[in-house]
């Protein structure tokens, strides 16, 4: 059955593995990409049992590489790309440099070929950006300073890859002896770098213009499904031209087209809408890659492995955090983009796959290239966990270099707790938690806000509200909203797991707060209310509630005519919005 249906196939044992093993992992305070990457060996060509289809599986991967690329670049604007590329640009540079020049000599030390060595020092120059991004948004921290230098950081890699892709070739013919006419060499770098310049111009031109237009079409006719389906439609689009017409990869067309749709208002709800797909998408390319890995190959070369780690782990990094600190930035910044850049992923397989084709160097260096690529892809979440634990002496490191006073002006990477105390926390600035928010505040309340949408408490902070950025049912989140001094906790969020979590947490946190959550169910009432919620408010019980009162407001027998009924109409909306701030029935 499997056999006749590879997709599916891939798709449920593939996902119900990644499912499993991740709850496992998240259940021993692993990462969870640790499960998902197992998942992908254990339906892999090098272990017994169910055997997914590679080729499939690396294309569903790369539909999880442009919506993640999409997201990213829907929270970046061209301004903000602009702003990092005096430091991205050179830093970058340097790093791959530096990190090729390690390739070289790790190359010539185990024997390879110059050809051999460069397409290795390459392979391990370039930070996968799914990890990198996925980390970062886990992190919430795609907004913050470190997060905007690493998404250039990024672009940088991904445009000399590109490059690199195209001049690789070349390197097969000086490996036979034969020299590559030096014309020849600069009409393909000038051919490919016109038509990266000819996709970027086209977008920046005309799909600054239409794309937004094409959103504000689709939102007018009112149809959700439409809207999903031309966000999807202009991502997936924009990507594939771009790698099939421009010889851009995926990845860089979809960032682009992110970009270009943030220009437009409807930009987060864009971005909300591809988020389902873009987390389903992004397990499937840890699966992917967790495809790929022989067990058996990593244990044939161990001493070459540590080599290539080193390079991976420790100098790639330790290069990136000193190319940062001479650039000013502080400790915290220059360690959180080090320690994101501490991986290799995608686009060193594809280097490493073109290699083997251009026989540039055999199966087994290839091998090590994956093996460097999932230890490192485990070992990332271990290496920021590690900087957490030392954040107090970082932070102290930045309170005494002057640095620190100009980053303290950038959103904090990692989430610093607040001041207040005796405060009230509203989680979740959406219809309810507003109109809660704006209430509390109007009353002198201490008020300090936590929200996922990026865009949201941007504009929260704008207008000077303490918020968090980031999902409350994370302990580092409410932690930081230092819930154990804290007076009330207003769960407005419509999720009843994510809401039964914060409720247990912050109970646990301070048992004297009084917790007020949000319900839309008897059964979630009860869940709630045994989880330890003071106070459970059912929205459908208090929208039929208002609705009855304002009914009831008009004779039951009295004629109407149109225009009267428009203004009660009118009126009950305004009441509603008094009657939920002021005096809660009931
Ligand atoms: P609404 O249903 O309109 O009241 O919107 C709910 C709001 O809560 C949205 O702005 C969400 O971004 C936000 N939200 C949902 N889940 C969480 C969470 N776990 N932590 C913080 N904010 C959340």
């Amino acid at each position: 059955m499997p056999h006749d249906n590879p997709l599916i196939a891939l798709l449920v044992i593939g996902l119900g593995l990644a499912f499993v093993l991740g709850t496992l992992a998240h259940r021993l305070k692993v990462s969870p990409l640790v499960g998902y990457l197992l998942a992908g060996v254990l339906v892999g060509p090098f272990t017994p049992g169910f055997r997914a289809d590679q080729g499939l599986a690396l294309q569903l991967a790369e539909v999880g590489v442009i919506l993640l690329m999409f997201g990213v670049g829907l929270h970046f604007s061209i301004k903000d790309l602009l702003a990092v590329r005096a430091i991205a640009l050179p830093a970058a540079l340097v790093q791959m440099a530096f990190s090729v020049l390690c390739g070289l000599g790790l190359g010539w030390l185990i024997g390879l070929p110059t050809g051999g060595s460069v397409a290795l020092g390459l392979a391990l120059s370039i930070a996968s950006t799914v990890v990198l991004t996925r980390g970062f948004q886990e992190r919430r921290m795609v907004d913050s300073e470190a997060g905007r230098i690493a998404v250039g950081w990024l672009v940088i890699q991904d445009l000399i890859t590109v490059l690199v892709l195209v001049l690789l070739p070349l390197f097969s013919l000086f490996q036979d002896g034969k020299q590559p006419a030096l014309g020849a060499l600069l009409l393909l770098v000038s051919e490919t770098l016109a038509k990266v310049i000819a996709f970027m111009a086209i977008m920046l031109l005309v799909g600054r213009r239409v794309v937004p237009m094409l959103l504000h079409y689709v939102a007018h006719t009112g149809s959700r499904e439409l809207f999903r389906l031309s966000v999807l439609a202009i991502a997936l689009g924009v990507a594939f031209c771009a790698a099939h017409l421009f010889g851009v990869s995926f990845a860089l067309g979809a960032f682009v087209a992110g970009m270009v749709m943030s220009e437009s208002q409807l930009s987060l709800r864009a971005a909300e809408e591809t988020l389902p797909l873009r987390d389903a998408f992004a397990v499937l390319f840890f699966i992917s890659v967790g495809m790929l890995l022989d067990p058996g190959a990593l244990l044939h070369e161990p001493l070459r492995l540590v080599g290539l780690l080193i390079i991976v782990l420790v100098l790639t990094p330790g290069v990136a955090f000193l190319l940062l600190r001479a650039m000013g930035r502080s400790w915290n910044t220059s360690i959180t983009i080090a320690l994101g850049l501490a991986q290799i992923g995608e686009f060193s397989f594809i280097l490493a796959s073109l290699a083997l084709d251009l026989k540039l160097f055999g199966q087994e260096v290839r091998d090590l290239i994956l093996g460097a690529s999932i230890l490192s892809i485990v070992a990332n979440p271990f290496l920021f966990r590690l900087m957490q634990r030392y954040r107090p002496w970082i932070d102290r490191k930045d309170g005494i270099l002057p640095a620190a006073a100009e980053d303290s002006a950038a959103p904090a990477p990692v989430l610093p707790e607040t001041d207040l105390t005796g405060h009230a926390v509203v989680v979740g600035y959406g219809r309810v938690g507003r109109r809660v928010a704006e209430g509390l505040r109007d009353a002198g309340w201490p008020l300090l806000i936590i929200e996922t949408g990026e865009g949201t408490a941007r504009a929260l902070e704008a207008e000077g509200v303490e918020v968090i950025t980031g999902n409350a049912a994370d302990p580092a989140v409410l932690a930081a909203a230092n819930i154990a001094a804290a007076r009330l906790v207003v769960v407005a969020i419509p999720d009843v797991f994510e809401a039964g979590q914060i409720v247990v947490q912050s109970k646990a946190a301070n048992p004297s707060a009084t917790i007020i959550a949000r319900a839309h169910f008897d059964q979630e009432v009860t869940h709630l209310a045994k989880l330890g919620a003071g106070i459970v408010v059912m929205g459908e019980e208090e929208i039929a509630r208002t609705m009855l009162a304002q009914a009831r407001a008009i004779p039951a027998t009295a004629p109407i005519r149109d225009e009267e009924a428009e203004d009660a109409g009118d009126t009950a909306t305004d009441d509603h919005a008094k009657i939920d701030l002021v005096d809660p029935p009931g």
